[in-house]
């Protein structure tokens, strides 16, 4: 899944304590030739006249989806303000967008379900992968789409709006809650996060930003809110979660509190150029990883320092794929225990320089006086000293 990550990434939308290195998709470039754009399941009736007009929709959309990530004349405009990349998740990126090498993507649509309403129809798509070698297809997911009419137009859109129409909802000062009714909202967890984001407010100095909070069971119950049926990670991992553009966190931690992603949220919007290396370690230092904060990571990654001298944290570019005892993310820590440093030898304003450029992160980190020949040694040290802790 490394694929998915680093192309997800740069739309600064994070699955978080995840671990996903077995699966991989094939990273090629796309061509456009022989593009299968969609193909539909003869079970569908296509003498009908809306299953017609749903499907040229959903067709054309497949064709022109690659020309903008941020409007698409068959998807629902408001969409684009909610969520900014509203069809991310079908992306080329995750799904391919043609022929790549020995493979070929493409959507297939399932079925045609009816909803309460009228004119909302949900379209399910599976995202079939062809190996031209084996002639092997294969599954990678299947994913919702709300198809409404408007006039006399077909508008399509994401799915978790009406996903979640009847989920509880809970305002506080900083974030909308919306809880899933297969749990109780905690209020103490919310009390918490409160206290949390004001801590964090002061920290970056800087004004609230109003979050919308999906709280779902599990990463299960998370994917199936985002229009999944079956991702290649839906059942990877008990807990996780993610930020995403419009200001929204997806937890499937069963919990109200998830300071980590809401790090993200402020990081990703008061520094865009943000090095995703560091993101991930900002966001451990301020709150955590996987349902525990820095500090009991800080003391697992003592033990994993001792346990590996010869782990070389400069052959590492991004934060993903390394676990200690499958609970601590090495790498992410490595990253905090750099944001710790800086703020302790240079200060807090030094540490956020490093985070408004696009420079190399090597670049980056030589204005801390960290460079590949020093950084093992240097890092070895901080995490004997006394935590300075956010
Ligand atoms: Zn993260």
């Amino acid at each position: 899944m490394k694929s998915l990550l680093l192309t997800i990434i740069s739309f600064t939308f994070l699955f978080c304590n995840v671990n996903t290195n077995n699966k991989q998709l094939s990273v090629q470039n796309p061509v456009q030739e022989n593009e299968i754009t969609l193909e539909v399941s003869p079970y569908i009736n296509q003498k009908s006249e809306i299953n017609q007009k749903l499907i040229k929709t959903l067709s054309e959309f497949f064709k022109t989806r690659k020309d903008s990530h941020i409007e698409n004349k068959y998807w629902l405009p408001f969409d684009f303000e909610q969520f900014i990349y509203p069809y991310f998740d079908i992306s080329e990126y995750c799904y391919g967008g043609g022929k790549y090498g020995d493979f070929i993507f493409y959507p297939s649509l399932m079925e045609i379900i009816k909803t309460k309403s009228p004119d909302k129809w949900i379209l399910k798509i599976a995202f079939m992968e062809n190996d031209t070698k084996t002639q092997q297809h294969t599954v990678l997911g299947i994913y919702n789409i709300i198809a409404q009419q408007i006039d006399e137009n077909i508008y399509l859109s994401r799915f978790v709006n009406y996903a979640t129409e009847q989920w509880k909802i809970i305002k506080t000062e900083y974030i909308t809650y919306k809880i899933s009714p297969q749990k109780n909202p905690n209020q103490s967890e919310i009390l918490q996060q409160e206290t949390d984001i004001k801590e964090l407010l002061t920290f970056f100095d800087t004004e609230p930003i109003h979050i919308t909070y999906y709280s779902c069971k599990n990463p299960k119950e998370l994917f199936e809110i985002k229009g999944f049926d079956y991702h290649l990670m839906m059942y990877s991992n008990d807990t996780g979660g993610l930020a995403e553009n419009g200001n929204i966190i997806f937890s499937g931690n069963n919990s109200e509190i998830y300071t980590h992603e809401i790090a993200h949220i402020y990081i990703m919007n008061l520094f865009p150029n943000k090095n995703i290396f560091l993101d991930e370690g900002l966001a451990t230092y301020i709150g955590g990883s996987g349902g525990n904060n820095y500090l009991w990571h800080r003391e697992k990654m003592k033990s994993f320092f001792n346990e590996t001298p010869d782990f070389r944290f400069d052959q590492y570019n991004d934060p993903y794929g390394v676990y200690f005892k499958n609970e601590t993310p090495v790498l992410y820590m490595i990253s905090a225990l750099i944001c710790e440093r800086t703020i302790r030898l240079y200060g807090k304003e030094k540490l956020f320089e490093l985070f408004d450029t696009k420079a190399d992160l090597w670049d980056l980190l030589e204005k801390v006086g960290l460079n590949k020949d020093n950084i093992n040694e240097e890092l070895r040290k901080e995490i004997t000293l006394s935590p300075l802790l956010f």
